[in-house]
């Protein structure tokens, strides 16, 4: 069952599916969007985000996992052939003991190559170009 906690509709993301702040977006459905993280640990870092409010994953609808893990797979797909990745991993943070910073249930997709450590979680911030230069090879992944 699903943990009762607090949603605060002012957090960054939620502004960012209100549209009220900029995002490098790759993939919007009905119910989930995924873009760049600012701050990437990796090149193609991408975040995939459920629309529906939850803080995480303790006190999410179970509802919303489906359809977010089935883009999480096809954003994990296209991150793999857009930059030529050896892997990809996935990471998750609940609370801030775990790490988490932002209040709104989100996905870490990154793409791994062979002998190269992540960068610092939320770490450095990258060039606007650079994440918009990254958003457009996922975007063209995802289309073919
Ligand atoms: P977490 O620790 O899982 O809550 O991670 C939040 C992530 O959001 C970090 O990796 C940050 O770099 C990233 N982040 C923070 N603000 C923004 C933003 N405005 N747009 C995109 N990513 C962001």
């Amino acid at each position: 069952m699903a943990e009762k906690t607090t949603y605060d509709s002012n957090n960054i993301f939620a502004k960012i599916l209100r549209g009220e702040i900029p995002s490098h977006s790759v993939y919007e459905d009905d119910a989930v969007v995924a873009f760049m993280d600012v701050m990437p640990q990796g090149p193609g870092h991408t975040l995939v985000v459920p629309k529906a409010p939850s803080r995480n994953l303790l006190d999410a609808d179970p509802g919303t996992f489906g359809p977010l893990f089935a883009v999480v797979q096809k954003v994990a797909v296209a991150v793999k052939k857009a930059f030529g990745a050896d892997g990809v991993t996935i990471l998750q943070f609940n609370e801030p003991a775990s790490g988490q910073t932002v209040y709104h249930l989100h996905v870490h997709v990154i793409p791994r190559f062979e002998g190269i450590p992540l960068k610092p979680h939320s770490g450095q911030m990258e060039k606007p170009e650079v994440l918009a230069e990254n958003a457009g090879k996922i975007r063209t992944a995802l289309a073919n």
